[in-house]
């Protein structure tokens, strides 16, 4: 394998540690005993790739145009870019010389120059179901860690990928946020989580046969995406160019817990699917889960979300491509489309958002909530996806129960919104993307004023017990109110 330059110093010891306090939640949800888990410490594969690159330029994170630029810089044809990004992408060569249709001596000058390398996976987990798990140490010290998780379901093969190591943004029922903001990814750090991936499948097959297999990928892992713009933009570029992974737009969704100025300028940079957080349909409880709603309110971040939706408008039904398909279906009286038939027909589906609502017991989830968030929602174009709190250590919250998510998701369904909940295993590792290595990682001491918060909240709930069976909703609020970090 090809891998970062590794640090000498990564043990074994080092991923099982990260192995055991990192996996839990992921472990716990495959209901798999961990003896049909395919676990690797790539360490020693990496330790032997050791090399020195120092004053190389890694082409792993560049962008088509960035590429160009790169190779006319070193005197060379730009037409080389799209060789090169095939190769590393769509092939997962990164070796020069084995990229064979390049002249011996740009191979030559470009190994004296350049490498291509995705960062250095310290821990990776396949499990018979199908799910995998990787672990990247991007820098020195046990808080330089992130994570990556792949999802197969329906057909589809679904990357969830992070962008930050931590976040700053604090919610309070993320395990990510709990361990504070470490620093950016760089595109190639970004890009690289999804070069693994494929290449997990690649590995055994010979470079003529080999195909991507990621479907679908989702900027749901650690971080928030719109506060690491440029390098977010940039990998979700290769994602869609079709020199390097030609996904459609579709499949590419980036989540985000509101950061409404980003959101337009992402509608005015690249086009693809735009995920929302929401959490709370009025601004006094998503201040309190959320805590950038303080800086941009629900009415802000709505009208946001319809601005990015406006945007995409949906191109005319005559458009060429939509026609020709359309004709080929009915020719073939297919009853159902392809997945390819599916995105040449997305010039004519209504673009929408999707509203994230993680469950969370008692918090959120009362029937009142949802009427809130039908008024709230009005007629923003959005699907609206339930999330089953993932529950993490310390952590202040439960997951709702069943009854109360289906009841939550019938009031919406009643509504007319396309409601969905993710129930299944795979689905709840996605949500689990929100809590990655954040138990290994804090370097603000967050979890520590975190546990205190807890205890503090603990005991006052407990006062409330002693009067009420159950509190109201009014000592609800001002237990949350103790919950902040
Ligand atoms: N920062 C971005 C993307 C990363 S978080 C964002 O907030 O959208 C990805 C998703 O996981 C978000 O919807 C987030 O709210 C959710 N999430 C975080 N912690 C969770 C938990 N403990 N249980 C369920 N979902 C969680
Ligand atoms: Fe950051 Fe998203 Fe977690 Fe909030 S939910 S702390 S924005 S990663």
């Amino acid at each position: 394998m090809n891998a970062e330059v590794v640090d000498a110093q990564v043990t074994p010891v080092d991923a099982t540690d990260l192995a055991q306090s990192a996996m839990p939640a992921s472990s716990e949800l495959t209901n798999q005993p961990t003896s049909s888990l395919t676990q690797g410490d790539d360490s020693s594969d990496c330790a032997s790739d050791v090399v020195d690159r120092s004053n190389k330029v890694n082409l792993l994170g560049m962008t088509r145009k960035e590429l160009e630029t790169y190779f006319e810089t070193i005197g060379e044809k730009k037409f080389r870019a799209a060789q090169v990004m095939k190769w590393i992408h769509q092939l997962g060569v990164t070796e020069f010389d084995e990229m064979t249709n390049l002249a011996g001596s740009l191979r030559e000058k470009l190994s004296r120059v350049a490498y291509a390398a995705a960062p250095e996976v310290v821990h990776r987990e396949y499990s018979n179901d199908g799910t995998r798990k990787w672990v990247f140490r991007v820098g020195e010290g046990a808080g330089s860690l992130v994570e990556t998780v792949l999802i197969p379901a329906d057909g589809r093969k679904t990357l969830c990928i992070s962008s930050q190591v931590g976040c700053a943004l604090d919610c309070s029922f993320c395990s990510t946020g709990k361990q504070g903001f470490q620093r950016d990814l760089l595109p190639a750090e970004i890009i690289g989580q999804l070069w693994v991936a494929n290449q997990s499948y690649m590995e055994d097959t010979p470079v003529g046969e080999r195909t991507r297999t990621v479907t679908n990928v989702v900027m749901m892992g650690m971080g928030e995406p719109l506060l690491n713009f440029e390098p977010v933009v940039a990998s979700m570029q290769l994602m869609l160019d079709d020199h390097a992974y030609g996904m459609s737009k579709r499949r590419v969704t980036l989540s985000t817990s509101g950061i409404v100025p980003m959101i337009d300028k992402l509608g005015d940079e690249i086009d693809v699917a735009l995920a929302i957080s929401l959490h709370a349909p009025n601004d006094e409880l998503r201040n309190e889960l959320v805590p950038i709603n303080k800086k941009y309110p629900l009415v802000e971040l709505m009208a946001a979300a319809r601005r990015y939706v406006a945007r995409g408008a949906p191109l005319s039904d005559k458009s060429a491509q939509h026609k020709a398909v359309k004709a080929k279906i009915a020719q073939n009286q297919a009853t159902s489309v392809t997945e390819d038939q599916d995105d040449a027909l997305e010039p004519s589906r209504k673009k929408h958002v999707t509203i994230e609502y993680v469950m969370l017991d008692g918090v959120n989830d009362q029937p009142h909530h949802a009427k809130q968030l039908i008024q709230l929602l009005n007629d923003l174009p959005s699907k609206i996806n339930l999330i089953p709190f993932n529950p993490f250590p310390h952590a202040p919250y439960e997951r709702s129960s069943r009854n109360r998510i289906m009841a939550f998701q019938q009031t919406l369904s009643d509504a007319g919104y396309v409601c969905t909940v993710r129930m299944t295993r795979g689905d709840d590792i996605d949500a689990a993307c929100g809590q990655l290595v954040g138990q290994v990682a804090d370097r603000t001491r967050r979890a520590e004023k975190w546990k205190q918060k807890i205890v503090e909240h603990q005991q006052i709930k407990q006062d409330f017990e002693k009067q009420t069976a159950e509190p109201t909703s009014g000592q609800r609020r001002e237990i949350l109110r103790t919950r902040g970090s």
